[in-house]
Formats: structure tokens, sequence, C-alpha cells
């Protein structure tokens, strides 16, 4: 059969794109199965209990598609879900993806985003077991339901953080806020025609930008290291930060019925976010604090268990740094070095506000 260029989803149809996904898949042993059925039939290991997350993904509230290769928004649409999984203690096994497709949305941008779901999948032996797909009268949308297990002694809740525990977190913090910063200020420059941000200085200067725009548009889920302090039986509580370090960590104090100190200087900041602010008159602390994105775990741990994290997140690869201590008091509140107190100039992020 011939098309006329490009082709889009009114060239194919629904039944074609669906065929058109099934042949990219693998299969696994635990998927008795797959697409093409009413329903996808998976065996559960012996043992372990069932974790499950939904999370939409939607042109103009999520992400732009100007900013967002489709292959990197096909990994971020995965890699999002797969966080929230390990953010359990879980294993991340199968995922479900349903699609709204404005008719006119040119074929090779499902491929591609297809190609970076898939990839995000193989990198993390998550398998794809079926979706639903319709079409959009407005933007292109995304939702991802995910699957994993765990032993149920091993499932880590947001709920068991208790008053003198550490509060940590993995890597660094607010990279993604500025990256997200660096894009908005490129389209301002570009609509009203001022110089746009040097994307490869020359002179010896590194050129942040790409790193912290990565950060936001292709994040990492932190998978073993989750596992890893999961099994370590060292952590009380566990979150990954998708809407900034102070929301996400009120989620736990508010869980847990506990409060928290943070300390404003112990907030790991990477050297690009570090260099790229340089010449600000202040730390924008409320990148770190307040901007979403990052999807690195807070957790909370006793003080004994202090050596065990830093030796468990080392194998993994990455860092963790106490940022604060759990109070008993509910009041959630970030300091200076002094004692002071600092006030964040917003919250997370919050669909409604
Ligand atoms: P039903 O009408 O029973 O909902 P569909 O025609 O929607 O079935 O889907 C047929 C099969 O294709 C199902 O197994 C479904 O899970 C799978 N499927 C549909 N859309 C997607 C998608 N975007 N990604 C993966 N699998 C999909
Ligand atoms: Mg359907």
């Amino acid at each position: 059969m011939t098309h006329k260029l490009p082709y889009t989803l009114s060239t194919i149809g629904e039944f074609g794109l669906i065929s058109r996904i099934a042949a990219g898949v693998s299969g696994h042993e635990s998927i008795i199965t797959g697409i093409g059925d009413d329903a996808a039939v998976t065996a559960i290991s012996a043992g372990m209990q069932l974790l499950t997350s939904t999370d939409m993904l939607l042109e103009d509230v999520h992400f732009r598609r100007s900013w967002h290769l489709p292959y990197c928004l096909g990994r971020k649409s995965l890699a999002v879900s797969i966080s929230d999984i390990a953010a359990m203690g879980g294993i991340p096994r199968w995922a479900l993806l349903s699609l709204a497709i404005p008719p006119k949305l040119p074929l090779e941008f499902v491929d591609d985003f297809m190609r970076g779901f898939l990839a995000m999948a193989s990198e993390y032996q998550v398998f794809l077991i079926g979706g639903d797909t319709c079409s959009s009268r407005s933007g292109f949308t995304v939702s991802v339901t995910i699957m994993g297990e765990q032993k149920p002694g091993i499932i880590v809740r947001r709920s068991g953080a208790v008053p003198d525990d550490d509060i940590w977190v993995t890597g660094t913090v607010g990279d993604a806020a500025l990256g997200l910063k660096i894009l908005e200020d490129a389209d301002i420059a570009s609509l009203t025609g001022s110089k746009q941000p040097k994307q490869s200085p020359s002179n010896g200067i590194v050129d942040d930008s790409p790193f912290l725009i990565n950060r936001l548009l292709d994040p990492t889920p932190r998978v073993s290291a989750a596992l890893a302090l999961a099994e370590s039986a060292a952590i009380t509580a566990m979150i990954d930060v998708s809407d900034g370090i102070l929301a996400d960590y009120g989620h736990i104090a508010e869980q847990s019925g506990v409060g928290g100190c943070v300390q404003l200087d112990d907030l790991p900041l990477s050297a690009s976010f570090r260099r790229h602010t340089a010449h600000l008159p202040v730390i924008p602390y409320h990148m770190a604090l307040s901007g979403g994105e990052d999807y690195e775990l807070c957790f909370t741990a006793h003080r004994s268990s202090r050596e065990k994290i830093v030796d468990c997140v080392k194998k993994c690869g990455i860092a963790a740094t106490r940022i604060g201590i759990v109070t008993s008091s509910p009041e959630l509140k970030v300091v200076n070095r002094d004692g002071s107190r600092y006030t964040a100039q917003t919250e997370g992020f919050n669909h409604f506000i």
C-alpha cells in the first residue's frame, strides 16, 4: 500500500498504529498474554506484592513540543513512572501506555516517541503489555500505568519517618528547574529578538546549559539506589522528588505525622548549577527547594545508618547527602547556617494554584 507523505495517524488508523507499536515490543517470561487481547495476563513472582502507579503527561502542561524532542519525551514518559515504583523500593516490571494523538501529527513523531519509550523500557527491564490509542482534538497526551513488584517487608512508604531521623536526598537538586528557566529565557529571547543564550561559548568557559536542560528533558530514575536502600532496611520513608524537595519531603512529613528542619547550605547543588548561577547576587536556592522534576530520591533514616547509606548509594554510582533532620513538631522549616529561618519563595509545583 502506498501513502502520501507525511504519514499521520489518520493515514494508518488506530489499528495500524497499534500493530506498529506491537511490532517493536519484546516479550518476557512473566508475560503470558501481552498486546492484542482485551487484557494482558502477567505472572507475579511468588511472595511478591503488586505495586501500581499511573501518570499523565499533557502537552503544554507537562511538556512543550517545541522543547521536547519526541524521543526524549518517550523516555521521560516512562522514566517518571519507573521513578514512582523505585520510590517504593519496588522492581518496575510492566507498563501500559495510552496515547491521545492529534490526527495530523506526523507519524514520525509517534515513531520517535515510541523509540524513546522502548529504549527506556529496555534499560530498566520494563515490558510494554498494552494500552489504549485514540485521537485527540487538542494536544498530544500520554498516560502511563506502571506495575512493579516487591516483597512486603522491603516496600518503603512515605509514612515511616520518625523524629530525629536524618533527611537525605540523592544526586543534586534544582538542575531541572534551572534547565526550565534556561529554555523559558531562550523562548523569550527569540520572541523579543534579543540575543539567545550562547550554546557553545568559546574562551574555555564551560557551557552548562545542555547538562541542565537534559536534566529536565531526560531524567534518570534512581532505580538501583532505591532498591539497594530498600533492601538494606536502613531507611524509614522514601519519595521521589518530582515537585521539589520541600513539597515532596512535605508529603513524607504529613504522612508520617512529623515535621522537618532542612539546612539550606546542605542542599546538594551540581557544579553546573553553581557555575551557571555564579553571576547572581544570591544562590537561587528556591530552585533547589521548590523546582520540580529532578527525580532524585528523598528518604529518611536513623542516624546509626549513615555509613550504610553512603556505601549503599555509592555502589550505585551516585551520592546521597544529609540535608536535615525530622522533627516532632509538625512544622517544616528551612534554616540558614546561623540558624535563622530562610523563607522559601514558592512551594513545589501544584497543578491547581
Ligand atoms: P479494546 O477495544 O479491547 O480496548 P484496543 O483495540 O483498544 O482494545 O487495543 C487492542 C490491543 O492493543 C490491547 O491489547 C491493548 O492493550 C493494545 N494497545 C492499544 N493501544 C496501545 C498502545 N498505545 N500501546 C500499547 N498497546 C496498546
Ligand atoms: Mg481500547
